[in-house]
This record gives structure tokens, C-alpha cells and sequence, in this order.
């Protein structure tokens, strides 16, 4: 630590906000050279709910920040264990994850949002081929007002756009039997055997043919 910082900024709350400090880096301190930020944050902290992603445990999260111009981009990495219900079988399971954070935050103008976003029709007219493709910006943009970042919804967010949509308990899972609702990675159910000519009988037996060819 290069000593030029000032002993009374480090007041008598500066060792209990630690996480508070994660998650709400101060602007003054990004610097253009960027400052790192690590620990491990709960859902509570993260303001995650079970409706957006359950995760066990805390999540290890690993910051850069940096200042550019008036942006500050965000990079990291943030790994932990979630708990997802396979959309097949309905049974909850374990997944690590490991996903990168790629974003950038300006500062909130007072302008209404519609105003600020709204184009201007003499660029339209130069750049038409930018504007009639509605690309996906590389970094996701957030915005923050006062002297802080608020970097929990922002986490939330990236943690809810790196779930699956459908999430599986294996590639293999094979459900429930649609008609009395078993479990088929248990066994086979006793519908089979009054279908066994059906053609999604037939279908399954091929496909585990196909799968374990030396097996059957
Ligand atoms: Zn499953
Ligand atoms: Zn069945």
C-alpha cells in the first residue's frame, strides 16, 4: 500500500463494509490504470430471489475497473454453484458456473431516457446500414448516479442472462413418462408395454441404439 492515503478516509466503518465496498466501489477510486475487486457474495447480498436463479453457497466474484473517459468498464469473472430444475425430469440439481462479465457503465444524465436514446436523423442518413442492423453492443450498458457504483443488479442481471433457458440434469435425462408421470431415469414405466408398437417407442429405442451401439 503506497501510503498516500488519507488515514481519516479510513474511518471506523471502513473494516465492516468490506462486501458494501464490493459491490458499491467508489467512482474517486477507479482510476484509468482500473482497481480490482474480489469476495464472495450471497444471493441476500446480490438481491437475488429464487425466482431469478437459486444458487447455493456464495459466489466468487472477480472485478476489474476501469475508467475511459467518462465510461467505466467492468470485466470479471464470476464462478459458483446454482440450483436449477431440469426442465425434463423437474428434479433440482447442482451445476457450477463460471461466466465472464463484460460491461460498461456511464453516468445517468437528466434527460429523459426516450430523449437521450432518440437518433439523430442526419446520422440515420449517413450510416444506414449501421442503423438498419440492430446489433448486439459487445458490452451491456448500465448507468449510475451519485458518487458509486451499484454493482448488485448489474451481477444479478449477468447471473440471470448466463442461466439457461432449459435447464437439463444430463443430455440424456428422459423425463417423464406424459401419460403416468414417471420418472423414466428410474426405469421404464408400465406404458410401454401397451405401446410398444408406437412410433415413439420405436423412436426411443433407436436413438438408445444409436447411442450405446456396442451395448445392445
Ligand atoms: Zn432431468
Ligand atoms: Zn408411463
Amino acid at each position: 500500500m503506497s501510503g498516500d492515503f488519507d488515514a481519516s478516509t479510513w474511518g471506523s466503518g471502513a473494516l465492516l463494509g468490506v462486501t458494501m465496498d464490493v459491490l458499491t466501489p467508489k467512482i474517486a477510486d477507479i482510476t484509468a490504470e482500473g482497481i480490482s475487486l474480489s469476495g464472495d457474495l450471497t444471493g441476500e447480498e446480490l438481491g437475488l430471489t429464487d425466482a431469478d436463479v437459486s444458487i447455493r453457497g456464495p459466489l466468487a466474484v472477480g472485478l476489474d475497473l476501469r475508467a475511459v473517459d467518462r465510461t467505466i468498464c467492468v470485466t470479471g469473472v464470476v464462478e459458483g454453484t446454482a440450483i436449477r430444475q431440469c426442465v425434463r425430469c423437474l428434479k433440482e440439481f447442482d451445476e457450477s458456473m463460471a461466466f465472464s462479465i463484460h460491461v460498461a457503465y456511464e453516468r445517468e444524465v437528466k434527460v429523459a431516457p426516450t430523449a437521450a436514446k432518440r437518433i439523430d436523423p442526419r446520422k440515420r442518413k449517413e450510416t444506414p446500414a449501421l442503423e438498419a442492423e440492430p446489433e448486439e453492443p459487445n458490452d451491456d450498458l448500465y448507468y449510475y448516479v451519485g458518487d458509486h457504483l451499484e454493482l448488485a443488479p448489474m451481477l444479478r442481471e449477468q447471473l440471470i442472462l448466463a442461466s439457461p433457458m432449459h435447464p437439463l440434469c444430463s443430455d440424456e435425462c428422459l423425463g417423464l413418462c406424459p401419460r403416468c408421470g414417471k420418472d423414466l431415469n428410474d426405469g421404464p414405466c408400465r406404458c410401454g408395454e401397451e405401446q410398444t408398437g408406437s412410433p415413439f417407442q420405436v423412436l426411443r429405442t433407436m436413438k438408445a441404439k444409436l447411442r450405446d451401439p456396442g451395448k445392445h
